[in-house]
């Protein structure tokens, strides 16, 4: 008999004893998705050679089932951040992310990617990617190693273990909604903000016509 069946007050009949395992429906669904995550294929910098270490038969990302790194988001359940986040990339991630099917998770691995790293207020380099997307779990380390990057993935899959059906977001009444992807221009410019930047500039439009207006007197 299982230890979950021995554990359980459900009464199981003799003959079925050995047969049998009494578990909840949270518990069996997160087994299964605890144990496929498959991550997407896709590495920023010097902390993705680390990543693809741990792909490699000396520590064989496979004894978690996660070795099937997808070459397409939408085949993808965690999107492993490894490497520098600049702002030319920041667009590319997020669209990369709202291409993914929930459930989706967001680990950022190394320093660079959980807040700047050695990189920090450069100017083509964010601080995190989590200011863009949400992120499940931080691996920290310049460059994290294999171990820790398991660590990281021993971690998700504890966050998912304590998730439940009924509560996750994905069996939502309403979809999901897409992150807006931001605009690089001089500098990254969310879309959602663009209201503000219209009034911003309107403001200084007309600050512009009455220090123009006050300086030709004679016009007015
Ligand atoms: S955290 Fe260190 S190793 Fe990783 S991408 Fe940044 S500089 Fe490279």
């Amino acid at each position: 008999m299982t230890e979950a069946a021995s554990n359980s007050e459900l009464p199981v009949p003799d003959e079925l004893r050995g047969q049998v395992a009494i578990t909840s429906l949270d518990k069996i669904y997160n087994w299964g998705r605890r144990n496929s995550v498959w991550p997407m294929m896709f590495g920023l910098a010097c902390c993705a050679i680390e990543m693809i270490c741990t792909a490699a038969s000396r520590y064989d990302i496979a004894r978690f089932g996660m070795e099937l790194l997808r070459p397409s988001p939408r085949q993808s359940d965690l999107m492993i951040v490894s490497g520098t986040v600049t702002k030319k990339m920041v667009p590319q991630i997020v669209r990369l992310y709202n291409q993914m099917p929930e459930p989706k998770y967001v680990m950022a691995m190394g320093a660079c990617a959980s807040g700047g790293g050695p990189f920090k207020e450069g100017y083509n380099v964010v601080s995190g990617i989590d200011r863009f997307v949400p992120v499940d779990v931080y691996v920290p380390g310049c460059p994290p190693t294999p171990q820790a990057l398991l660590h990281g993935l021993i971690r998700l899959q504890e966050k998912i273990d304590g998730q439940s059906i009924q509560s996750v977001r994905w069996y939502d009444d309403k979809p999901s909604e897409a992150i807006p992807v931001p605009i690089l221009g001089p500098d990254l410019v969310d879309p959602r903000d663009s209201r503000l930047f219209a009034k911003g500039s309107q403001s200084a439009a007309v600050s512009q016509d009455t220090v123009a207006a006050a300086a030709s007197p004679s016009r007015a």
